[in-house]
């Protein structure tokens, strides 16, 4: 795609110029698009009812045009523009509003028809979130549209937590990247369908299973570690390709604690030896027994799945920006927001496993 300006505009989301911010909602009511900071990761947004803006979403980040976007709503006012759902599907999404609303998860319900059918991809539903993050909430409530977007990376690119990220990614091919600092969460919402029998987690996220159990005494999670097969159509569209990878390749190591640090030492030494330029991925509790090699990186505590969310894309994309060709990473615990680190790193490593049992 040709190159355009893109416009780079710092806002404080503890003290939001809304002179600015209105400038940059004038550009989304146009047809433009717009990378804004939300808690979960950036995302790059414009008008969803403007089907000629949401094909440049596609176009400007490469994305497939079977994998569909998610609506952001600043407030329940703009719901019924998005849904038509009634009976059990409201009461559910009500109910999980309630709860967790503004915040990392989507729910996919009955699209309404005035969203177009390219948000969807031709799906008869349409995933919403109303995310937190204040600079997220404001521009949308400025544009006075529902704001269609995906994480603002390249298709296939780890998702952005920084606006730097976004700028290598999308700068030349989005009007405005608005830099609001880092998000909070880290990794992308929770995608859950609650159209189906039994309300089904898609893609796991900050909200978890059990979230979703206390509030609607129901719920379950489709297994992110069974790929899809050929010729079989996916619940969410996005489970079948190959995600978040950084540059290097990535291999994961599984199993008994020791023998995985073990393993891994003995391969990372091996390529080094080859001249190879190699990193490994751990946690602080792991990280001195690698402790005379180079390109180390610790995603924080084993027992602390948040900060590892929080650290995860980051961390893949600074072994790129190192030039690692090789990265190991450790497996961790699942579980709760584990689920979540573990699903992107799985999707990384593109099922690159080593498994390490005694
Ligand atoms: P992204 O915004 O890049 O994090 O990707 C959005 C994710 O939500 C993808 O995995 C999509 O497959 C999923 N998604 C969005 N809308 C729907 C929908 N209507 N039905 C199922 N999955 C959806
Ligand atoms: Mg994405």
């Amino acid at each position: 795609m040709s190159e355009c300006d893109t416009r780079i505009i710092k806002i404080d989301p503890n003290n939001i110029d809304t002179e600015a911010l209105k400038e940059c909602a004038e550009v989304l009511k146009n047809g433009g698009l717009v990378c804004f900071p939300t808690e979960t990761v950036y995302g790059l947004g414009a008008s969803a009812f403007n089907e000629k803006a949401v094909e440049n979403i596609f176009k400007a980040k490469g994305r497939p045009n079977d994998n569909p976007l998610i609506v952001h709503i600043s407030d329940y006012e703009m719901l019924p523009l998005v849904t038509c759902c009634t009976g059990e599907q409201m009461e559910r999404l009500m109910k999980l509003g309630n709860e967790y609303w503004p915040g990392p998860l989507t729910m996919i319900a009955d699209r309404d028809s005035a969203v177009p059918e390219t948000v969807s991809c031709g799906l008869k539903t349409v995933g919403i979130r109303m995310p937190e993050h204040p600079v997220a909430r404001k521009l949308i409530e400025l544009a006075g549209v529902p704001v269609a977007a995906p994480s603002a990376n390249l298709s296939g690119k780890p998702s952005p937590s920084q606006a730097r990220h976004v700028i290598e990614d999308l700068k030349g091919r989005v009007d405005v990247i608005i830099d609001g600092g880092d998000c909070r969460v880290g990794v992308e919402s929770t995608v859950l369908d609650i159209t189906s029998e039994e309300p089904m987690i898609l893609r796991p996220g900050a909200v978890t299973l059990e979230d979703v159990k206390k509030v609607l005494g129901a719920g379950g999670q489709c297994d992110w570690r069974r790929g899809v097969k050929e010729g079989e159509t996916p619940r969410s569209p996005g489970m079948k390709y190959t995600h978040y990878s950084p540059e290097a390749e990535v291999i994961m190591y599984e199993g008994d604690n020791e023998l995985v640090k073990r393993n891994i030492k003995i391969a990372a030494m091996s390529c080094l030896l080859k001249g190879e330029k190699v990193g490994v991925m751990t946690v602080d509790e792991n990280a001195a027994f690698y402790d005379m090699m180079p390109n180390v990186l610790s995603l924080g505590s084993r027992e602390d799945s948040l900060s590892q969310a929080s650290n995860l894309f980051r961390i893949l994309r600074e072994f790129d920006e190192r030039g690692v060709a090789k990265v190991f990473a450790e497996a961790l615990p699942t579980g709760g927001v584990g689920d979540a680190v573990m699903n992107r790193l799985f999707r990384a490593c593109g099922g690159n496993i080593v498994k390490c049992d005694g």
